[in-house]
C-alpha cells in the first residue's frame, strides 16, 4: 500500500506522514511549488530524510496563479485562496496517483486549526471539490473526528491508530514529534506568503493594475525582496533592501 502526502516540510504534514508510515504504508511526500511557497529547501529535505520518505517537488505555479486570480471560494484575510489552493493540491496529487502507484492521499490538515479554511465544513468542501478523490483523502491528525474514508473502511489504514487532534494549539503535535525523536522542523507558522498582510497589500496593487498573471511572475518575486513604489499602472520602482 502506498500513499501520496501533501508535504510542506512543516510540523503537521510531517506528523501525518509519520502516523501513516508507522502502519507500514509507503509514503511519497509531494512538496507543491508555486510563486508563493514551496520549492527546493533544506528543511523539507531534512525532514523527508528523517521520516525516511521520498520527496518530490511538484511545480503547479501557473495553475495556482489562475486560482489566485479567481478564487471560487474566496480568500482568507489576505490574498490567500486557501480552500481552492488545498483543493488544487488534492486534485494535482490525484492526477499523480497512477504515476506513483499510490492508492490514497494524506494531508496534515487539522480540524479547527484555521477558522476559515480548516473548519469541518471547509474540510468537507475541499473533499467535495476533488471529484473522484473525496473518499480517498485521509487526514491522519484529525481522522477520528471526521467521517470514515475508504482507506479506513477497507482496512488499508487502521483508523484506531489515527489521531483526534483539533484546534489551533500545536502542543499535541509537538509532544508527539518529540516522542518520535523528530525535532528539526520549521517553527509552525500561519501559512504561506499569501497570508502575509504586507506582501498581500503589494500583490493587491498588481491585481488592481490587472497584472496578476503568470507571465508577470518576476514581479511577484521582486515584491518579496525589495521596497515597492508604484508610479502608475505598470510603472514601478523596486529598491533592494540589501546589497
Ligand atoms: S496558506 Fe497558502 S499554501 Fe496554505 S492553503 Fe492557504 S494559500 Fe495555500
Amino acid at each position: 500500500m502506498k500513499a501520496l502526502a501533501l508535504f510542506s516540510g512543516g510540523l503537521d504534514s510531517a506528523l501525518a506522514i509519520k502516523v501513516i508510515k508507522d502502519q507500514g504504508i509507503e509514503v511519497i511526500a509531494l512538496n507543491f511549488v508555486s510563486h508563493f511557497f514551496g520549492g527546493k529547501n533544506e528543511k523539507a529535505e531534512n525532514m523527508a530524510k528523517q521520516l525516511g520518505v521520498q520527496l518530490e517537488y511538484v511545480n503547479f505555479s501557473s495553475i495556482h496563479t489562475d486560482i489566485l486570480k479567481n478564487p471560487v471560494h474566496g480568500r482568507g484575510k489576505n490574498m490567500n485562496p486557501c480552500i481552492d489552493c488545498h483543493a488544487l493540491m488534492f486534485k494535482t496529487a490525484g492526477d499523480l496517483m497512477e504515476k506513483f502507484g499510490a492508492s490514497f492521499i494524506i494531508s496534515g490538515e487539522v480540524l479547527g486549526q484555521r477558522p476559515m479554511s480548516q473548519n469541518y465544513q471547509a474540510l468537507e468542501k475541499v473533499k467535495a471539490l476533488s471529484p473522484g478523490l473525496e473518499d480517498l483523502i485521509v487526514r491522519p491528525l484529525s481522522a477520528k473526528l471526521l467521517p470514515e474514508s475508504k482507506p479506513e473502511r477497507l482496512g488499508w489504514v487502521d483508523r484506531s491508530q489515527l489521531l483526534d487532534i483539533q484546534g489551533r494549539s500545536r502542543k499535541v503535535q509537538m509532544e508527539l514529534m518529540e516522542t518520535y525523536g523528530l525535532v528539526d522542523y520549521p517553527t509552525p507558522g500561519g501559512g504561506c506568503l499569501l497570508t502575509d498582510p504586507g506582501y498581500s497589500k503589494r500583490l493587491k496593487i498588481l491585481e488592481q493594475d490587472g497584472l496578476l498573471e503568470d507571465e508577470n511572475s518576476n514581479l511577484f518575486h521582486l515584491l518579496k525582496i525589495g521596497r515597492f513604489f508604484r508610479f502608475e499602472k505598470g510603472k514601478y520602482l523596486i529598491v533592494g533592501r540589501e546589497e
